[in-house]
């Protein structure tokens, strides 16, 4: 074996919010294989929706598992916990050198808008981000397909262009790939993320004990007037690639809080002597 060679390929490692097991992951190391040496760290279940959020009152417990591109076998582990405590673990315990690059993907259902906050593929990402590591995450804009060949073809590119040029600090990419199998993807849109919420409602059922219980189901609401975004390119059949950062500071409102006036004290003549 050639070590000289492999030393100086990029080291990649790979999560997702489906589970190790899941098509996605899969065809993300198949896309690629051929940028860099690749492991895999993901949950052992699936995760999806469940955010940024990390494992801190049970045990997180991690497997070797067989994980095989077509280029050959990869070092590759399943997690008990979250996708964040996926990517926590990898770079933190599981890997000998910390990589230069973590891709997330490729998610089965997209992740714009305000989805991008509940999302476990994006949150890996993000993990990645915060631990001062470029990030990538890749989405697939259907559900239950087995045709991931757009989505590969459009990470491996996108992942060859950041290995190129890096992020800046506290950056990462999130794309979104239309579902495009006759070949009719536009290109690439930068975008920003849309503006939306979701109409909740929940269901309200009975359980076999006669209990009510509820199920989540919202109405997706875009609440953008026509400039381009994450939604909209997609729709247009562009991959959307939007930049995200983890600093949640809404920067623009800083002058004007700090503006109120914090030194006042009208309820202390509101107080029992
Ligand atoms: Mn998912």
């Amino acid at each position: 074996m050639n070590t000289a060679s492999t030393d100086d390929r990029p080291r990649i490692l790979l999560c997702n919010d489906d589970g190790i097991r899941a098509p996605g992951i899969q065809a993300l190391a198949d896309a690629l294989a051929p940028l860099g040496d690749l492991v895999v760290v993901a949950p052992e279940s699936e995760q999806s929706a469940v955010g940024h959020a990390i494992t801190v009152r049970d045990p997180v417990r991690a497997h070797e598992v067989e994980f095989a591109t077509e280029a050959g076998p990869i070092p590759a582990w399943a997690v008990t916990g979250t996708p964040t405590d996926a990517v926590k673990l990898a770079c933190h315990e599981l890997l000998e050198e910390t990589p230069d690059l973590v891709v997330s993907g490729i998610n089965d259902g997209p992740n714009t808008a305000v989805n991008v906050l509940y999302s476990g593929t994006v949150s890996a990402a993000t993990e990645a981000s915060i631990l001062g590591l470029d990030a990538v995450a890749v989405s697939l804009c259907e559900w239950d397909v087995d045709d991931f060949s757009g989505a590969e073809r459009w990470a491996r590119r996108i992942v060859r262009l950041v290995l190129r040029s890096g992020l800046p600090d506290g950056v990462l990419l999130n794309v979104n790939v239309p579902y495009e199998p006759e070949g009719g993807i536009q290109g690439v849109a930068v975008t920003r993320q849309a503006r939306s919420r979701w109409e909740e409602g929940f269901d309200t059922r009975t359980d076999p004990a006669d209990r009510e219980y509820y199920w989540l189901a919202g109405t997706f609401v875009d609440l953008d007037d026509g400039d381009r975004t994450d939604t909209t390119a997609v729709e247009e059949g562009y991959v959307s690639v939007t930049p995200l950062q983890h600093d949640l500071t809404a920067h623009d409102t800083l002058s004007a809080l700090r503006n109120w006036n914090w030194a006042s004290d009208e309820d202390a003549a509101d107080e029992p002597e």
